[in-house]
C-alpha cells in the first residue's frame, strides 16, 4: 500500500493491554480493524486534533468536497456503510419531517417497507431494520421477474434496497431496470455499494444508474474502520443530514441517528483517504502485489509439501487467477496439513498471522500485509512444516 507508515512496529499500546498484534493476510475485514491509515491521512487527523470545529459545518463541507471529487450531486460522511444504510432508509421513510424522524422506530402512519429481491438476501439488511422498517421480499430464490418487482412497488414501500455486489445475482433485476421501475412508482432506491470503490469509476456509477442514495464503507479505501459516506440526490442527502447525530444536539428532534456519532478525526480521515484513493496509482499498487507474491512463491515453492502459486482473493471471498493480490497455498494430500490447520498454526504464533482458508486452499492476501513483513510470512510457512521433521 503506497504511503502506508512502515518501519515502526505499532505494538506497544497493544502489548500494554495484552492484545496480540496481527499480521493481516486476510484482507480488509471489520473484525481485524479494517484498514491502516496512510501517513497523509494520519497527518490530517493530527491537524484536526489540534483544533475544534463545528461538526455540522465539518460534515457539510466534507460532504461537498466528496461530491465534487466524485462528480455526484451531494454526499455525507457517516460512520460506515451500515450506519449509512440505516440513516438512508430512515431518510427515505421520513423525508424532511423532523417529528417523523423522532418517531422512528415507531412507523405508525409511515411507509415502512423496504423492497428487496429474494436473490439479494444478505446480512446487512439487518442494519436497515433498526429504523423500524420491514422487508417486503419479491421474487424467488433463482429469479425475480420485472412484473414481480413492479407489483411489489406499492404505496407502503419507503425504498428499494439494492446490494450492488449482488447486482444481477440469482436472476435478480439489474439496478438500471430497478431504478426505472421504482422511479415510475415514485419510490427511491438505496444501494449498498460498501466495497464497490475499485475501479474508482465504479463509485459514481450507481447514482448515474439512477440510485437515489449509495452507501460506501471507508474501510475499503484505506479510511477508518468506522468511516464511510452516502452520496446521491441532494434532497435525500439533506434528509440524511437531518437524521444524523448533529441535529440531535442542535436541532429540535431526538433522532436515532444520534447513536452514529463521529469524531472530527473520522470525518477528516474518511475525506482525505478517499481523495488519496482517487489519486492513487492503482496499476502500481496491483503490480506491487504481483511482484511480492511471485517473490514469496519463489521463496517457499518446493520447500514445503504444497502447491504454492499467486492468485486473486476477491472481496466476496472467491479464489480467481487474476489480478494477483494473494499467494495460494494448497497442501499436498497426506502431508498432515489442511488449509484450515495451516491457518490455525499461523494464527497461533506471535505476532499472529491471520489468513483465510477457502476449501483446500490457504489464501495469503498481500493487500493488508506490509511489504517488510513478506519475508516473515514466508519464514513462518517454512517453519510450520520444518517443525514436523
Ligand atoms: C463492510 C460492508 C458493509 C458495512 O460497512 P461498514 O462501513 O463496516 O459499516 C456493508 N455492506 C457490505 C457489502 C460490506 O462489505
Amino acid at each position: 500500500m503506497p504511503g502506508r507508515p512502515r518501519g515502526h512496529e505499532q505494538t506497544s499500546a497493544y502489548e500494554e493491554l495484552g492484545v496480540t498484534p496481527v499480521i493481516n493476510a486476510c484482507g480488509i475485514y471489520t473484525d481485524l480493524g479494517g484498514s491502516c491509515l496512510s501517513a497523509t491521512v494520519l497527518e490530517a487527523v493530527a491537524e484536526a486534533n489540534e483544533s475544534w470545529a463545528s461538526m455540522p459545518e465539518l460534515l457539510d463541507r466534507s460532504g461537498e468536497a466528496i461530491a465534487a471529487l466524485l462528480g455526484v450531486e451531494a454526499a455525507r460522511v457517516v460512520p460506515g456503510a451500515s450506519a449509512g444504510l440505516a440513516l438512508s432508509v430512515g431518510a427515505c421513510m421520513t423525508g424532511h419531517d423532523g417529528a417523523l424522524m423522532e418517531q422512528l422506530p415507531d412507523t405508525t402512519g409511515l411507509r415502512a417497507g423496504i423492497l428487496m429481491q429474494r436473490g439479494h438476501r444478505y446480512k446487512y439488511t439487518r442494519c436497515a431494520l433498526m429504523t423500524g422498517a420491514r422487508v417486503h421480499e419479491v421474487g424467488g430464490p433463482l429469479a425475480t421477474s420485472e412484473a414481480e418487482l413492479a407489483a411489489g412497488l406499492r404505496s407502503d414501500v419507503a425504498c428499494v434496497l439494492h446490494p450492488a455486489h449482488l447486482d444481477g445475482h440469482d436472476g435478480t433485476v439489474p439496478l438500471d431496470h430497478v431504478t426505472e421501475r421504482a422511479h415510475a412508482a415514485g419510490i427511491p432506491v438505496v444501494v449498498d455499494a460498501a466495497y464497490m470503490s475499485f475501479p474508482t469509476e465504479l463509485i459514481a456509477s450507481y447514482t448515474r444508474a439512477g440510485a437515489d442514495l449509495a452507501c460506501f464503507s471507508a474501510k475499503y479505501f484505506w479510511g477508518p474502520n468506522a468511516g464511510g459516506f452516502v452520496c446521491g440526490r441532494a434532497d435525500l442527502i439533506d434528509a440524511v443530514a437531518q437524521i444524523d447525530f448533529t441535529r440531535f444536539e442542535s436541532g429540535q428532534h431526538l433522532i436515532f441517528g444520534r447513536a452514529f456519532k463521529m469524531d472530527r478525526s473520522a470525518v477528516i480521515a474518511t475525506t482525505v483517504a478517499l481523495r488519496e484513493w482517487l489519486a492513487m496509482d492503482h496499476d502500481a499498487r496491483w503490480a506491487a502485489y504481483a511482484r511480492r507474491g511471485a517473490a514469496i512463491v519463489n521463496e517457499v515453492s518446493g520447500r514445503i509439501p504444497a502447491t504454492v502459486e499467486t492468485g486473486c482473493f476477491t472481496l466476496d471471498e472467491r479464489l480467481v487467477p487474476e489480478p494477483v493480490n494473494s499467494v495460494f497455498v494448497r497442501p499436498d494430500g497426506g502431508c498432515g496439513h489442511s488449509a484450515a490447520s495451516l491457518a490455525a498454526a499461523l494464527a497461533q504464533g506471535r505476532p499472529s498471522v491471520q489468513a483465510v482458508a477457502v476449501g483446500e486452499v490457504l489464501s495469503l492476501c498481500l493487500e493488508t500485509v506490509r511489504e517488510d513483513q513478506d519475508e516473515l510470512l514466508a519464514e513462518r510457512l517454512l517453519a510450520i512444516f520444518d517443525r514436523e521433521h
